[in-house]
C-alpha cells in the first residue's frame, strides 16, 4: 500500500479507536447479487475507495451536503465551478463549460471522457455523432435520456480532441465526483478507458475492465466501450451491448427496441 494511503487509513483506524470502535469485519458482496453479476474489486480499487473514504472523512464539509434536493445541490456545484480557470484548458480554445445534463435523481449516470467541438458549441455532453449513438444506446436500454445523468471526467474541451492530461482530470474530477455523489445513481457506466481509469484508478486494457463490476465508493459501476470508438468499429457494439444488459440486470430494466438498431 502506497504510504499515502497508509496514513490515510492508519488516521481513520485511530478516529475509530478514539470512539470505541476496535473490530472491524470485511463485508461479503451482497446476497442479492448474482455470480455474474458479482462486484469484482482488485485490490488497487479497494486501496483506492478506503482512501477517498479516508480523505472525504478529513475533507471539509461540501456545501451541498446539506441540501436534500439533487437539482439545488447540482446548481450549488455549478456556481462553486463557475467561470473554470483552474487548469490549462481553460486557456486552450474552450467556449463554453459543460457542466453535465440529465435527471439529478437519475439511477444510472454515464461518463465519457471530455467535450467535443458540439459539445463545445453547445455547453451540452453528448450532442455530437457519438452522442446520438450514446442517445439509441440509452433508448435500446429502455430509457429516455432525459431519465439519465450525463457528465464527462472534464468539462472543458481538450484542443483537438486530444486525450485530458492528468493534471487537468485531476483538477476537474472532483467536481465530477460530488457531482455523483449528489445524484447517487444505482449504476455508474463509464464510457471508455480515460473515464475507467479517472474514476477506479485502474491503468487496464479495456478487455479487462469490462463486461464486470467494480465498486465506485459504494456504488456499482461497469465499463464499457466509448461511443466514439464503436463508431470506428462498429463491431464491438455486440460486446457494448452485453455490458449494457448486465447494466440493465442491476436496475431491472426491459430492452425497448433490438439492439441491432443501435
Ligand atoms: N465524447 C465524450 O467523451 N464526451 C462528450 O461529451 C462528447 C464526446
Amino acid at each position: 500500500m502506497d504510504p499515502r494511503a497508509q496514513q490515510l487509513l492508519a488516521a481513520r483506524l485511530q478516529y475509530y479507536r478514539d470512539l470505541g470502535i476496535y473490530d472491524f469485519y470485511r463485508r461479503d458482496v451482497a446476497n442479492n447479487v448474482s455470480a455474474e453479476q458479482s462486484v469484482l474489486q482488485p485490490a488497487n480499487v479497494a486501496v483506492s475507495t478506503a482512501v477517498a473514504a479516508a480523505e472525504d472523512m478529513f475533507a471539509p464539509p461540501k456545501p451541498e451536503a446539506a441540501i436534500a434536493d439533487h437539482a439545488k445541490a447540482l446548481r450549488l456545484i455549478q456556481e462553486e465551478l463557475g467561470e473554470c480557470t483552474r487548469c490549462v484548458l481553460s486557456r486552450l480554445g474552450r467556449k463554453t463549460i459543460v457542466f453535465g445534463e440529465g435527471d439529478p435523481d437519475a439511477e444510472l449516470m454515464f461518463v465519457g471522457e471530455g467535450p467535443g467541438a458540439d459539445e463545445d458549441e453547445q455547453a451540452r455532453p453528448f450532442v455530437g455523432r457519438a452522442g446520438q449513438l450514446l442517445n439509441k444506446m440509452i433508448e435500446a436500454m429502455g430509457l429516455k435520456r432525459e431519465q439519465v445523468y450525463i457528465a464527462n471526467v472534464v468539462k472543458c474541451r481538450p484542443p483537438g480532441n486530444r486525450t485530458p492530461e492528468r493534471e487537468e482530470t485531476e483538477t476537474c474530477s472532483p467536481f465530477l465526483l460530488r457531482q455523483i455523489a449528489v445524484i447517487h445513481p444505482k449504476a455508474i457506466v463509464a464510457l471508455g478507458a480515460v473515464a475507467a481509469r479517472c474514476l477506479l484508478g485502474l491503468n487496464e486494457p479495456m478487455a479487462r475492465l469490462r463486461g464486470r463490476w467494480f465498486d465506485f465508493r459504494g456504488t456499482r459501476l461497469a465499463v464499457t466501450y466509448h461511443p466514439a470508438f464503436l463508431l470506428r468499429d462498429p463491431r464491438q457494439k455486440k460486446e457494448t451491448w452485453k455490458d449494457l444488459q448486465m447494466v440493465m440486470g442491476c436496475l431491472g430494466l426491459k430492452p425497448r427496441r433490438p439492439a441491432e438498431s443501435v
